[in-house]
């Protein structure tokens, strides 16, 4: 079953901008798939149209459904955007916690609706939300710092606690655009071998941004490219043409010696 299903999505910013031209892509459910590309060629762009953060051109043909749901239509938001996207985490390059909080707090603010309600704006939780969210600080390593502050965390960890954060809103499908582009090679392995747990054992499906190919070779098994707005090629991980990489990558092939 598809779990997001991108049809005709085109993207102007201003009439010069055109950061996506057409793309279509359907996910299957379970899958870990790594969106590669050079810079500026719309990956970032694709995944806010997948969260309903930005819109397609209006009146394009364009329809994104993730579960079954509407997300977006010929550029018009769904109306029952707020169920579609809590099936949906998302996890960020500069990991989005609020930093003055706590680790737990930062968790259990995962499991409320995006908008802060006056019970979460207190810091009122049940105890059972509590016990969710060490669960989820758990199964990523990191329930004994539960009570520092956020901002007390190393970058890996820091990213770790965003998708705990994930796994307490019990997410579908994480979305996460470019999280190991801040990190050192060993945290961004720890990170990257995370998402793949979560997504072998719980089933949740990942699409995740990777502006180089070689983390998307050693943890994902299908990579879509993007350049200049467009799927240059949607491939297998094992079957990845070196040639089309480096054409993607605009590497000149010099002549042989
Ligand atoms: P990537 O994530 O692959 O680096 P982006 O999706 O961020 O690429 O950007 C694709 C193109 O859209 C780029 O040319 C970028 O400058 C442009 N772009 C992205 N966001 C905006 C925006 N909010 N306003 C104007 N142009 C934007
Ligand atoms: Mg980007």
């Amino acid at each position: 079953m598809s779990i997001i299903e991108i049809t005709g999505v085109k993207k102007h910013f201003t009439k010069d901008i055109h950061a996506l031209k057409h793309v279509d892509l359907s996910v299957e459910q379970g899958e870990m798939i790594a969106l590669i590309g050079p810079s500026g060629s719309g990956k970032s762009t694709l995944m806010r149209h997948i969260s309903g953060l930005t819109l397609a051109d209006k009146h394009s043909d364009s329809s994104i459904k993730v579960l079954g749901n509407t997300i977006q239509q010929k550029g018009k938001l769904d109306s029952n955007i707020r169920t579609s996207r809590a099936q949906i985490g998302n996890v960020f390059q500069q990991f989005n916690l609020v930093s003055r909080l706590s680790v737990l707090t930062n968790v259990m603010i995962g499991g409320l609706s995006r908008i802060p309600t006056y019970r979460s704006l207190l810091g009122w939780f049940t105890a059972e939300e509590k016990h969710m969210a060490l669960e989820a600080l758990e199964r990523v390593g990191l329930k004994n710092v539960a009570l520092q502050r956020a901002s007390e965390l190393s970058g890996g960890q820091q990213q770790r606690v965003a998708i705990a954060r994930a796994l307490m809103q019990k997410a579908k499908v994480i979305l996460a655009d470019e999280p190991i582009a801040s990190l050192d090679p060993e945290s961004s392995r720890i990170v990257m071998q995370l998402l793949k747990d979560i997504n072998e054992k719980d089933g949740i499906t990942v699409v995740v941004t990777l502006h180089q190919v070689d983390y998307a070779q050693k943890y994902c098994q299908r990579a879509v490219a993007l350049q200049n707005g467009e799927v240059f090629f949607d491939q297998k991980i094992q079957h990845l043409d070196e040639e089309q990489l480096a054409a993607l990558y605009g590497v000149q092939q010099g002549p042989s010696p």
